[in-house]
């Protein structure tokens, strides 16, 4: 299938760049869903053939209001297109399910009309999303919808009268919606196996802090099972990583970017596998007597958290990364450590600027990704744990 602003790859340049990947922190609040009517164009941008006749193969797409760039490697390059297209069919159908930019997905109609027939994928992410809002004692929360309107994060954002704050929290929370699996079969599929319905008014789900973790999971997947041996893929920030990357096998060098200096490198990770995603308040946000706050609710006070720097997170599951990266920008570079510190299987940075420089503070996990490149970094101000 030719896609859209296709072009003849430019070979001779294969990945002369690829180690140079940066993660930049996603915008806060940056839309996750597509705006209705937004196109996605997606083009060819690297290959090479290999000695082995396995091919990498680099695509981007528009999806979801931000752009997806996915490598992958094959055995051709027949096979890394093929696995690179379902790719993106995948997150272009996740998307037709969770954007509530929109009216016709299931969550759209949930926002629009109060209730909405949800296919069983739908419902088991919605489970999922429900585990990591009770792991995180709630600091993630997508049901806060209301909230979000409440503070016009979708707009040009602005201070809710204390009455209206306190109808957008009676409308917020896991409490105010009800899932019916329904008694359909899956195999009968789409979106009639079952319902979720609002039980306060004025009630939604806003897929804004899991959407692209949950998306990069299918990706990867979708990748894996069409044949795609290694890969990276960065969705507005987030990355992921499977395999081995080209010319040097080992680790994916990622670098986290300051958060009020979007263009400088951090600190530098390396990844073996998994997923990282940035949570900050550093391009999307609103003032409120003279403090920023960014697009992330801390949903116990109702109120935008304020804007003290950047965490990053490192899990396998990628959406487990997204909705965990959100949890601790709401706990804060201290709880927010804690936290990590006591799972396995979660890395996390807390990235803090400061009259004397950047403090980074890190768990036990996380500085293991970076001590293999350590070297390379400029010495910040302070280290705490890393
Ligand atoms: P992220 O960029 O992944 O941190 O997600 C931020 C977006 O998720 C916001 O723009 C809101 O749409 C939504 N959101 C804000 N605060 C929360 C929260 N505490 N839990 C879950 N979703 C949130
Ligand atoms: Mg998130």
């Amino acid at each position: 299938m030719t896609r859209k602003g296709e072009r003849a790859a430019a070979g001779g340049l294969a990945f002369a760049c690829f180690a140079a990947l940066a993660l930049t922190p996603p915008a806060v609040g940056a839309q996750v869903e597509t705006a209705e009517g937004a196109d996605r164009a997606e083009g060819v941008r690297a290959e090479a053939g290999r000695a082995d006749g396995s091919a990498w193969l680099e695509r981007e797409a528009f999806l979801m209001g931000t752009a997806l760039r996915v490598k992958a490697r094959a055995g051709s390059r027949e096979v890394a297109a093929v696995a690179i297209e379902a790719a993106f069919d995948s997150v272009d159908a996740l998307e037709r399910r969770l954007s509530s930019w929109r009216d016709d997905t299931a969550l759209g109609r949930l926002r629009a009309e109060g209730r909405s027939a949800a296919g069983p994928a739908t419902l088991e992410l919605l489970e999922n999303a429900r585990r990591w809002s009770r792991r995180t004692d709630g600091a993630f929360d997508p049901t806060l919808g209301a909230l979000v309107g409440a503070w016009d994060l979708r707009g040009e954002g602005r201070r809710p009268t204390s009455a209206d704050l306190a109808s957008a929290r009676a409308a917020s929370g896991w409490r105010c919606f009800e899932v019916e699996a329904g008694d359909g079969d899956a195999a009968g599929g789409a979106d009639e196996f079952g319902e979720i319905a609002a039980r306060c008014p004025g009630a939604w789900i806003d897929a804004g802090a899991f959407g692209k973790g949950a998306a990069l999971e299918r990706a990867v997947a979708t990748l894996r099972a069409r044949g795609a041996t290694s890969g990276l893929l960065d969705f507005g920030g987030q990355i992921a990583v499977f395999g081995s990357p080209p010319d040097a096998p080992g680790d994916w060098p990622v670098s986290v970017a300051h958060p009020d200096r979007r263009d400088e490198p951090a600190v530098r990770l390396a990844l073996d596998a998994g997923s990282v995603a940035t949570a900050s308040a550093s391009e999307r946000f609103v003032v409120l007597r003279d403090t920023v706050r960014g697009h992330v609710l801390d949903p116990g006070t109702g109120e935008p958290v304020e804007a003290w720097g950047s965490v990053t997170v490192h899990a396998s599951d990628p959406m487990a990364a997204d909705a965990l990266a959100t949890a601790l920008f709401v706990m804060g570079p201290e709880e927010g450590l804690d936290w990590a510190e006591a799972r396995e299987g979660v890395a996390a940075l807390f990235l803090r600027p400061g009259p004397d420089g950047l403090e980074i503070a890190c768990d036990a996990e996380m500085s293991a990704m970076m001590e293999r490149v350590r070297e390379t970094t400029s010495k910040p101000e302070t280290w705490k744990g890393c």
